[in-house]
């Protein structure tokens, strides 16, 4: 079979079973298997393909993405930030939007500045400040598996300014901490589970099935986690320092209400690249 035939019939078989992006998503996995970058496919794609190993790999790829599970878990990698983090089940995939939030937070941030990122997840949004700024961070998460995968990526980055701490919320922070502890961080940084629990199920198979709940789930309206984190945060956050957090696209004013009833000042929405809601800033005055 031709390069061509194998990419169209990939093409096809994602199509037919609802995939969203099904064009893209067999492409990416063309690369992924036969390590073609486009300009080699362009040149090649009327050429044979010998490699019956290869294209077996591709059409069991193909059979595992037409299941809805997620590209990325096929991969097991995903690009953020110019950075490839590795990812598993364990750990939500980094998602485009999030970026938004690490701009935010390089935009305002000095080089002695010391951040922490709460519910760190794969460690993407930890490992991209460290790496694009000289600065210490701490990364927090519940999970241990969660950490495992984030302190691997750390790793792979060569990045070496990220502590990673097994906490659930500030718990481990607050036993921790000594004077010298509190309010010592300059930034603290999150994306939080803020899926309310009914919605949930209203998500693409993808993700409500094969993406940790633990990562999505913020409970009946959404904002537990954004609650906890704000008012714990005064006690860690330097004053003049900032709360920066990714929201759901309909949390804009909840969560400005959430950061004026605990003091906070200069709160400032900001919107991602489809011009929704995606991130929420406020200085502890
Ligand atoms: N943005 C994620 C989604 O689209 C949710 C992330 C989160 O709950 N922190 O599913």
């Amino acid at each position: 079979m031709k390069y061509r035939e194998i990419l169209l019939a990939g093409e096809e078989k994602l199509a037919l079973q609802n995939i969203l992006d099904s064009k893209n998503d067999a492409w990416l996995l063309f690369e992924h298997i036969f390590k073609m970058p486009r300009h080699k496919y362009f040149m090649n794609s009327n050429d044979e393909c010998v490699d019956e190993k290869l294209y077996k790999d591709y059409l069991d790829a193909i059979e595992i993405r037409a299941n809805h599970i997620p590209l990325q878990h096929i991969t097991k990698t995903q690009d953020f930030m110019g950075m490839t983090f590795n990812v598993n089940e364990n750990v939500l995939i980094p998602r485009q939007d999030t970026e938004v939030l690490v701009e935010k937070a390089l935009s305002v941030m000095k080089d002695c500045d010391k951040v922490l990122d709460m519910c760190t997840g794969s460690g993407c949004i930890a490992i991209s400040i460290a790496k694009l700024k000289n600065v210490d961070v701490t990364a927090v998460d519940i999970s241990s598996k969660a950490l495992e995968v984030a302190r691997e990526n750390a790793k792979n980055l060569g990045v070496s300014n990220v502590t990673f701490i097994e906490s659930n919320l500030f718990e481990k922070i607050y036993e921790d901490s000594t004077s010298k502890n509190c309010n010592k961080y300059d930034i603290i940084v999150s994306n939080p589970p803020y899926i309310k629990s009914l919605d949930i199920e209203e998500l693409m198979v993808e993700v409500k099935e094969h993406e940790p709940r633990l990562a999505l789930d913020g409970d009946e309206d959404g904002l537990k986690f954004y609650r906890a984190i704000t008012r714990a945060s005064l006690d860690f956050i330097k004053s003049g320092g900032y709360l920066i957090y990714e929201i759901g696209c309909d949390q804009g004013e909840d969560l400005r209400n959430i950061m004026v009833e605990n003091g906070f000042i200069d709160i400032e929405i900001i919107k991602d690249l489809a011009g929704l809601d995606r991130v929420c800033i406020g200085i502890k005055s």
